[in-house]
């Protein structure tokens, strides 16, 4: 199946370089994951039981494909300089939010004439506004693909850092797992000499401690107030701009 993930590869990079956007990417990751990694039976205890298994997505799953869109430096360098959110930043959000649903599409009309079956899921959006629990995490998605680790930001670092975005696709078609690694991306959860994340939270909701959920979404929606013209826009992107932004 070596072909097939190639395909997919070759796919998502495609879209990527063909984007029309304002925004511009570097180049994406792509990771697989088995369907049945004991990791995924795991998230339920840590995560919580409303979590989806892949199989409960797709009863015949085989595979997590997990990908990572990650912004230009330019992008990054705005939202770093800027007081507030930039707009690059906003932009970025909802033009790749659009990319990620546009791949994912790509993705059912590749694979679906193959006889595979294909379940996407969204960007983002797909949370319990009360308590703010996920059913599907794009981000935990790839830390089982093997495309980082978890910064004390909360983010999965990848090796092209955490400024970016995050999608996953489950398929029935077996693709070979890739590697998890064993590097630490996070500074200061490798030796203590970053909390870069935690001092750039406007609000305090992130400390050494934890992330507390409900006051990182209020600064969110606050956020989305400013860029009425975007669209639903509730981005922040303060603790993704240190220096694990882009590796
Ligand atoms: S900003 Fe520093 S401490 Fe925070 S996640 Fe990145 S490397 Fe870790
Ligand atoms: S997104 Fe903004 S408010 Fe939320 S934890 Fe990160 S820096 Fe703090």
């Amino acid at each position: 199946m070596q072909m097939l993930a190639e395909k997919i590869i070759d796919l998502i990079n495609r879209q990527v370089e063909n984007v029309t956007t304002i925004t511009q990417y570097r180049k994406p990751l792509i990771g697989f994951a088995s369907a049945h990694d004991p990791l995924f039976e795991q998230m339920k205890e840590i995560v919580g039981p409303h979590h989806l298994h892949p199989t409960e997505l797709l009863p015949s799953a085989e595979t997590v494909i997990a990908f990572f869109l990650p912004f230009a430096e330019t992008i990054v360098n705005a939202n770093r300089k800027s007081p507030e959110v930039a707009r690059e930043w906003a932009v970025a959000y909802i033009e790749t939010n659009a990319l990620i649903k546009r791949i994912s599409s790509e993705l059912m009309n590749e694979l679906i004439p193959l006889g595979i079956n294909v379940v996407t899921q969204p960007a983002t959006h797909n949370f319990n506004e009360q308590d703010l629990t996920a059913s599907w995490s794009n981000k935990s998605m790839a830390y089982v693909a093997g495309l980082g680790t978890f910064g004390i930001n909360h983010l999965l670092i990848t090796k092209a850092g955490c400024a970016g975005r995050f999608g996953s696709t489950v398929i029935s078609a077996k693709i070979p797992a890739s590697p998890r690694g064993s590097t630490e991306n996070c500074l200061y959860l490798k030796d203590s000499k970053c909390q870069f994340c935690v001092k750039n939270c406007p609000t305090g909701a992130l400390t050494l401690k934890g992330l507390d959920k409900q006051r990182c979404y209020t600064e969110l929606l606050d956020v989305d107030k400013r860029f009425p013209d975007l669209g639903l826009c509730d981005v922040c992107g303060k603790c993704s701009v240190g220096p694990c932004a882009s590796l």
